[in-house]
Parts: structure tokens; C-alpha cells; sequence
């Protein structure tokens, strides 16, 4: 038995020797130790058991694919491939082919702006299942009592009671997917009874230039804004619609200058 203050010198000596003495008493024990290496050629052909390889070229296995956008508040909106396995949305790769897509109007980038994405799209779907997502829809309290009070016009009286002066402070409420659409087309429908709109298509427009209304500056940089009139025409190209720029205009505290 080791005594209990022993140099750590004198440790190691009796660990040694009660090990050599334990080798010399089991003579296949102490020859295994000086047994030669198996000669082996090819390493990959006489290795025994290799089904864990399998892990590894499995990994990246999949069921299935889809292709979806990303669109994080990054104007890039990259085109991006999706790969499921389980069920489970696993990973995203770009899917080169940013010259196969274009806008309503036939308008096409180059193959040049292949491959597209970076690694906040192709980490997207740890958000999809991150512990804090968004699971269901929220309406911002004050917003939601403007639209049950029937959108009132924004006064300096109004934009306070509704809280449209602190945005960031309000609460949220959880609300039905139901309600979510009805709050959004509610809103859709106020937009468009404020700006006299029309339900009619529109296929063409034209701007009348009107008087300077508001001049400030943003960063630095001057900036106007001029009461233009659009008016809008319908297929037969008659006139369907007629609405200025001129809206409320609300200026942010700059507490909550980047609040939303
Ligand atoms: S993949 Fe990157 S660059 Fe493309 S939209 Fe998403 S965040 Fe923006």
C-alpha cells in the first residue's frame, strides 16, 4: 500500500514495479507488448468492421428538396434549395439557377449572379426551429384598437392614443390566423378608402408633378417631397383612379427612430 505521504517520486516507482512484476508473472501478457504490427496493404480493403462509415456518407442523405426564398429583411432574396429528411428541414445549398428566374416583366439576371445565398440563408432553418420563433400571429395592441375604432385619420391627438409615437413599447397580442387576415384586409381596406382608390385593375399610369410639401433632411442629405398626383387608367385606358402623395406625415422620437 502506498503510504499516504509519499513523494510523487515514490509513487511512480511502486506503480512501476508492481507492473513490471505483474508482466513477468503472465508471460503472454508481457510478450503481447512486443508483438509486431499486422502488415495490412491497403488499409481500407482488411479493415474489419467499417459500418460506421456509414454515418458519415449518410449524413448529408436526404428524403426530399424544395426550393424557397430567402427574405430576412435582405433585399438579396436569394433562391434557395431546402433538403428534408424525416420531415425535418435539415439544410439549404443555393440552387443555381438565378438565371432561370425574372420579374412580371420577363426581366432576367445573368448566369453571373449564380451561386447565390450566404450563411444566414443557409442557417435559416435553425430560426425555423428555434426555441424562439414565431409561432403564431401577434397584432400590436394600439394598432388593433385604431382598426376596432374604425381607423380614425392620424392627428398628433390620435397617433398618440394609439400608441403610433412608441412603437416598441406597446404590447402584442396573440391572435387566430383567422383574425390575422381579417385585422390585414381590414387594414388593406382603410388604405384604400384613404387614398379614394378604386377596385378597378389598373394596366397604366401617369404622374402630374405637384408643389413641394415637405423638405427635411436625412443623414445629412436633403431631402423634398412633392404632392404628385397618379392617376391611374383601366384596360380600356380610361381614368379609374386619381390620389396625391400628400398623407399624415409622423416623425419618429429619435428614441424609437428604429422602432417597428
Ligand atoms: S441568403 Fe443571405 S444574401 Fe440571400 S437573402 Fe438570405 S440573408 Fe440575404
Amino acid at each position: 500500500m502506498t503510504p499516504v505521504n509519499a513523494s510523487r517520486r515514490e509513487f511512480l516507482k511502486a506503480g512501476l514495479t508492481a507492473g513490471v512484476a505483474l508482466g513477468l508473472a503472465d508471460p503472454a501478457l508481457a510478450l503481447s507488448a512486443l508483438r509486431p504490427t499486422v502488415e495490412v496493404g491497403n488499409p481500407l480493403e482488411h479493415y474489419p468492421a467499417r459500418d460506421w462509415e456509414r454515418v458519415y456518407r449518410d449524413q448529408y442523405r436526404y428524403d426530399g428538396s424544395f426550393t424557397w426564398v430567402c427574405s430576412p429583411n435582405c433585399t438579396h432574396e436569394c433562391r434557395l434549395r431546402g433538403f428534408v429528411r424525416n420531415g425535418v428541414f435539415l439544410r439549404s445549398e443555393q440552387n443555381y439557377d438565378s438565371h432561370r428566374i425574372g420579374d412580371l416583366h420577363g426581366n432576367r439576371a445573368s448566369v453571373a449572379w449564380n451561386p447565390r445565398g450566404c450563411l444566414n440563408g443557409f442557417t435559416f432553418q435553425r430560426r425555423v426551429y428555434g426555441p424562439y420563433r414565431l409561432r403564431y400571429p401577434l397584432i400590436r395592441k394600439g394598432w388593433k384598437r385604431w382598426a376596432d375604432d374604425g381607423f380614425p385619420e392620424l392627428t398628433p391627438e390620435t397617433l398618440s392614443r394609439y400608441k403610433f409615437d412608441a412603437r416598441g413599447q406597446d404590447e402584442l397580442l396573440r391572435a387566430t390566423w383567422d383574425e390575422a387576415y381579417t385585422y390585414a384586409a381590414k387594414g388593406m381596406i382603410a388604405i384604400a378608402q384613404l387614398f379614394r382608390s378604386t377596385q378597378t385593375m389598373l394596366f397604366r399610369y401617369e404622374i402630374k408633378e405637384g408643389p413641394k410639401v415637405h423638405e427635411t433632411e436625412i443623414n445629412g442629405t436633403p431631402w423634398a417631397m412633392y404632392n404628385d398626383t397618379v392617376i391611374g387608367y383601366d384596360r380600356a385606358g380610361r381614368e379609374a383612379v386619381r390620389v396625391t402623395v400628400e398623407e399624415p406625415i409622423h416623425v419618429r422620437s429619435a428614441q424609437y427612430a428604429n422602432s417597428i
